[in-house]
């Protein structure tokens, strides 16, 4: 371990189940806790029956009080605007139902297939394509991942088995570790990769149980894509940087994707503080996504020219490495869509 590299802390699992449990649920104590106006209670009310409210309190605590345009409030604070019907936004952006192989679990493309681990997360993200997602009755892990499992089992061509959710690490480590071995036993699988979000907004998940878990399978790659969009959820966050190094002291591939959303992270300065303050974490940018046109979420939307400038503006001030692929992912398509200039 360097000098001065944060420490994991000695946490049980009861410490992040309690955080788990713990969330804010509720609009009037958001607001109240971040000394907002009351006026912004009741359109909360309102948009999070579409979609609850779900704020980790210790992701709550890297907001700034008093500021409704806080890029981490933003982010979960349900707006009047959701309750819209918008032309062109709809329940599945992104073709997940028609890419179901078996019960939840989505083969979209070549190699590669994602369960549906479960629906649970720990933040409720108010621009999340998933937010319509059927998972009472579209998750492989309902009763038992043994039918899905079975699906890439008789698949030789899936070498990589994606993760995802809701988030698959609110999952308890025993099942994550059950999980892990199932699809180590299958002979072509040569990757696992998680999506998950709890890194970054429930740092307390990445504890000595979830480590052990994690590395239980000697024989898979592990790839972990973490979710940030914004400087401020990494940035002074202790436990977010001693999750990320224990996850990168164990041998995992650490990516980040993130999506592009008004008033969050829509300009050059934002996007470049967030590629460096992932690269300071050990974590490199992968994505950027446009936004998945869900129901909900056209608040959250910019024109794609405007989102080609911003990612121009950005390779010309970072090294290649800290420039995350801009893309948008296309129903149907046989990989996501990399948005580039007609020009070049
Ligand atoms: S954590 Fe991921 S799956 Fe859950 S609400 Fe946010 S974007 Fe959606």
């Amino acid at each position: 371990m360097i000098p001065g590299t944060p420490q994991i802390r000695h946490l049980t699992p009861a410490d992040w189940q309690q955080a788990l449990r713990d969330c804010v649920r509720e609009p009037q104590e958001l607001v109240e806790s971040l000394g907002l106006g009351e006026e912004w209670v009741e359109p909360a009310r309102r948009a999070a029956e579409l979609f609850p409210l779900r704020v980790p309190r210790s992701y709550l605590a890297r907001m700034r009080r008093g500021d409704p345009g806080d890029p981490l409030l933003r982010q979960v604070l349900p707006l009047a605007e959701e309750t819209l019907d918008t032309p062109g936004y709809v329940a599945d952006p992104v073709g997940d139902l028609q890419a179901l192989a078996g019960p939840g679990l989505l083969h979209k493309y070549h190699g590669r297939a994602l369960l549906v681990t479960t629906g649970a997360c720990a933040i409720h993200c108010r621009y999340c394509f998933r937010r319509e997602f059927p998972y009472a009755e579209q998750h492989a892990g309902k009763q038992s991942f043994a039918p899905s499992l079975d699906v890439i089992r008789n698949d030789p061509s899936v070498t990589e088995v994606l993760l995802s959710g809701g988030d698959p690490l609110t999952l308890g480590d025993r099942r994550l570790a059950a999980l892990l071995a199932a699809i180590e036993a299958i002979p072509h699988v040569r990757r696992v990769r998680v999506h998950t979000r709890l890194p970054v907004v429930l740092p307390e998940r990445i504890d000595a149980g979830f480590v052990e878990a994690w590395t239980s399978t000697r024989r898979l790659q592990r790839v972990m894509v973490i979710h940030a969009n914004h400087a401020q959820e990494l940035r002074d966050a202790e436990d977010v940087h001693a999750a990320l190094c224990a996850l990168k002291d164990c041998g995992t591939t650490l990516l980040n994707q993130s999506v592009l959303l008004r008033g969050v992270n829509d300009s050059v300065p934002a996007l470049a503080d967030l590629s460096e303050a992932l690269f300071a974490a050990g974590v490199l940018p992968y994505y950027l996504h446009v936004l998945d046109r869900v129901r909900g979420a056209a608040h959250f939307d910019l024109p794609e020219a405007t989102a080609m400038e911003l990612h121009a503006g950005l390779t010309a001030q970072l090294p290649g490495y800290l420039v995350p692929r801009l893309v948008r992912e296309v129903p149907g398509a046989d990989s996501k869509t990399m948005l580039q200039p007609a020009s070049r």
